[in-house]
C-alpha cells in the first residue's frame, strides 16, 4: 500500500491537548496493526528542546537515540507503543539549520534560496524521511502552534504540498480546535472554531475533520452547525471532552468512530481494533483496589508537566500492583531553607508510603533533597532516586554513614574537598550546552542478587543482566570514592558494562541492603515506560509503597502529611499543545 499521512493542526488556542488527539489517534491505528510512527514539528527557532526551560515548556523528554525532544513525543511512545528518536521532531532551528549549512557548502549554486521551494522542501524531506526510518504504513504529522501563527507558516505550506503531491487518497487533515463553553449563557460557541477553519483555508488546507475540544460532550446541534459551516461532512466532527484519564481518549475516539473514519477516508480496509488490555488498565485507573502516597520532592512543583514522563511511569507502575497512586508535590526548598534549617519536619515527609527525588539541574533546593534521601533511608520509606535523585542519596550516604562530612557534587559546590559526585571526564573539553550531556540509550549490567536484578526479573524485562536505559546527564558518582562506599554498606547495584578496562566502572545504580527499598539510577527509566508494560524500578518502588500503605493501615497509622499541592484531576492539554 501507498504511504499514508494524518496531519495534525491546531486552532483557537495552544495546549489544547493536540498531542493527546494525535496520540490516541495513533493509538486506534496501532490497535489495528498499522505500522505507524509520528513526527511533532515544532515552529519554534532552538534546534531542540534541551535548552529550554521545562517550566515553561515541560520535560525534556530523550529518545533512545539520545535526542533531547518535545514531550509530546513521549506521549507518542507510550500511545504508540513505539521507539522514535531524533528524526521525529522536527523544528524550526533544525530546519534551517540545514538549509543554510547546504547554501553556505554551495549545494544551491546559483539559485535563490528561498522559503518556498528550499525551506519547505527540507520540512517535506524530514517527514518522508520519519516515515522511511520504519518504513512506515501511516506517518502522523502533528504541527505545533496555532493555525495563523507566523511561525507555522512554512510547515502548512510543505503539508498543503504533500496532498497535491501524493494524493487524496493518501493524506488526511484532522483539525483540533477548542470549543468553549460560557456558563452565562449555556451553550457551546463555534465561532472560534469557524475562524480557524477560515484561517487554515487561506493557507489552501480544507480540513477533511474536526476535532472539538471542550469541557463538556457538544450537543449534536452545535457539531452540526460548525460541519455546515467549516465544510466539513457531519459524521467527520468528533468531540474530545476533557477525559478523566488521558489514557481514557482513544476509546472516546474510537466510540465516536473515528478510528473507521480514517480507515475509510484513507482508503484501508476496515479491521477490528484490539483495545481490550488498554481497556482493562483504564479500568484499574478508575477504580484502583488500593492507593498509595507519593511525595515526589523537586524544583518545578508547580509545572507537573516538567515531569510528565515520571508521573505517566508512577501511573503505568499503578496499574501494575492495581493501586492507585496519588501525588504530592513537594518543594524541596520547603524542606530546608536558606540557613540549612528544617522547614518541614521528617515526620512530615514519612507520612508518605514513598518518596521519590527525580532528575533535575543546579544547586536551588538541593539540601531539601539531600534531606528527603535521609528522612527515606533512615525511617525504612521506599526511596526511589532518579538521576540527580541517586546522585543526592549517595552524598546524603557519603556525609552521613560514610564519615564524609561536607561530601557533595562538584556540580552544587565547585571546590569541595569530597567530590562524591564529579564531572564526567569526557565532559570536561564539552563546549556548549546544547546536545553535549550523555545522552540517550546506554546499557547497564545489573549486578547478580541485588534487588535491582529482582525488579528487572519481575517485571519482564528479558534482557538481564544487561539492560538499557535512557540517559541524560553530566556528572558521575566519583569512581575514587566507590570503594569508601561500598566499604559503609552503599551496594552498587548496576555498573556500565566494559568500562572496567578503564579502570572506572561507572556506577548506574545504587541501593541499600535491609531497607525496604532504597533505589537510585544514573538513567531515567521513566522514558522507557508505558501504559502495559511498567518500568520495573517504578513498578517495584509502588510495590514497595503498597507493602508500606498495607502495614500502616494495619498499624492504624495517623496521617500527618505536609500541605503540599494534589496532583488533581488531569487535563488532556499540556505544555506540549
Ligand atoms: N545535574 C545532574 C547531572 O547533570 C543530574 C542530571 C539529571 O538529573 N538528569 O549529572
Amino acid at each position: 500500500m501507498n504511504r499514508k499521512y494524518v496531519f495534525v493542526t491546531g486552532g483557537v488556542v495552544s495546549s489544547l491537548g493536540k498531542g493527546i488527539t494525535t496520540s490516541s489517534i495513533g493509538a486506534l491505528l496501532r490497535a489495528r496493526g498499522y505500522r505507524v510512527t509520528a513526527v511533532k514539528i515544532d515552529p519554534y527557532v532552538n534546534v531542540d528542546a534541551g535548552t529550554m526551560r521545562p517550566y515553561e515548556h515541560g520535560e525534556v523528554f530523550v529518545t533512545d537515540d539520545g535526542a533531547e525532544t518535545d514531550l509530546d513525543i513521549g506521549t507518542y511512545e507510550r500511545f504508540l507503543d513505539v521507539d522514535l528518536g531524533r528524526g521525529n521532531n522536527v523544528t524550526t532551528g533544525q530546519v534551517y539549520l540545514r538549509v543554510i549549512e547546504q547554501e553556505r557548502r554551495g549545494a544551491y549554486l546559483s539559485q535563490t534560496v528561498q522559503v518556498i521551494p528550499h525551506v519547505t522542501d527540507e520540512i517535506k524531506r524530514r517527514i518522508f524521511e520519519a516515515g522511511d526510518a520504519v518504513d512506515a504504513e501511516i506517518v502522523l504529522v502533528e504541527v505545533g502552534g496555532t493555525v495563523g501563527d507566523i511561525e507555522s507558516l512554512p510547515f502548512l505550506e510543505a503539508i498543503r504540498q504533500i496532498r497535491f503531491e501524493q494524493g487524496r487518497e493518501n493524506t488526511l487533515y484532522i483539525h483540533v480546535t477548542l470549543v468553549p463553553y460560557l456558563g452565562m449563557s449555556e451553550e457551546h460557541k463555534t465561532k472560534p472554531t469557524q475562524h480557524s477553519v477560515a484561517t487554515l483555508r487561506g493557507v489552501g488546507i480544507q480540513p477533511d475533520s474536526l476535532v472539538l475540544r471542550s469541557q463538556l460532550a457538544v450537543p449534536e446541534g452545535g457539531r452540526r452547525k460548525i460541519a455546515l459551516f467549516s465544510n466539513v461532512e457531519a459524521d467527520a466532527v468528533f468531540n474530545a471532552y476533557d477525559a478523566d484519564h488521558v489514557y481514557a481518549v482513544p476509546e472516546m475516539l474510537e466510540q465516536q468512530g473515528v478510528g473507521r473514519f480514517v480507515e475509510r477516508m484513507l482508503g484501508l480496509e476496515r479491521v477490528t481494533p484490539e483495545l481490550r488490555a488498554w481497556q482493562e488498565a483504564v479500568r484499574i485507573l478508575r477504580h484502583p483496589e488500593k492507593g498509595v502516597s507519593i511525595a515526589i520532592v523537586g524544583k518545578y512543583v508547580a509545572m507537573p508537566d516538567a515531569y510528565l514522563s515520571l508521573m505517566e511511569a508512577l501511573k503505568h507502575a499503578g496499574i501494575a500492583n492495581r493501586a492507585g497512586v496519588d501525588i504530592h508535590w513537594v518543594n524541596a526548598e520547603d524542606l530546608v531553607g536558606a540557613g540549612g534549617n528544617d522547614l518541614l519536619g521528617m515526620d512530615d515527609l514519612a507520612g508518605f508510603d514513598g518518596v521519590l527525588v527525580p532528575g533535575g539541574f543546579g544547586v536551588r533546593g538541593i539540601e531539601g533533597k539531600v534531606r528527603a534521601a535521609q528522612v527515606a533511608r533512615t525511617r525504612g520509606i521506599p526511596y526511589l532516586g532518579i538521576c540527580l535523585g541517586m546522585q543526592v542519596a549517595v552524598i546524603e550516604f557519603a556525609r552521613n554513614v560514610a564519615g564524609l562530612a561536607g561530601a557533595n557534587s562538584s556540580e552544587f559546590d565547585q571546590y569541595t574537598p569530597l567530590p562524591v559526585v564529579d564531572l564526567m571526564p569526557e565532559q570536561l573539553e564539552v563546549e556548549g550546552l546544547g546536545g553535549t550531556m550523555r545522552l540517550g540509550s546506554w546499557p547497564m549490567e545489573v549486578v547478580p542478587g541485588t534487588l535491582l536484578e529482582r525488579l528487572y526479573s519481575d517485571f519482564n524485562w528479558a534482557t538481564l543482566p544487561i539492560v538499557e536505559e535512557r540517559h541524560r546527564h553530566r556528572w558521575e558518582v566519583n569512581p575514587a570514592f566507590v570503594g569508601r562506599l561500598t566499604d559503609a554498606g552503599l551496594v552498587v547495584a548496576g555498573v556500565t558494562p566494559g568500562m572496567a578496562g578503564r579502570g572506572r566502572g561507572l556506577v548506574e545504580a545504587i541501593e541499600l541492603p535491609g531497607h525496604p527499598f532504597f533505589v537510585g539510577l544514573q538513567s531515567h527509566p521513566e522514558f522507557k515506560s508505558r501504559l502495559l508494560r511498567p518500568s520495573p524500578p517504578f513498578a517495584g518502588f509502588i510495590r514497595a509503597a503498597v507493602e508500606r500503605a498495607t502495614l500502616r493501615a494495619a498499624e492504624g497509622a495517623g496521617d500527618a502529611r505536609p500541605a503540599t499541592s494534589n496532583a488533581g484531576a488531569e487535563r488532556v492539554g499540556g505544555a506540549g499543545g
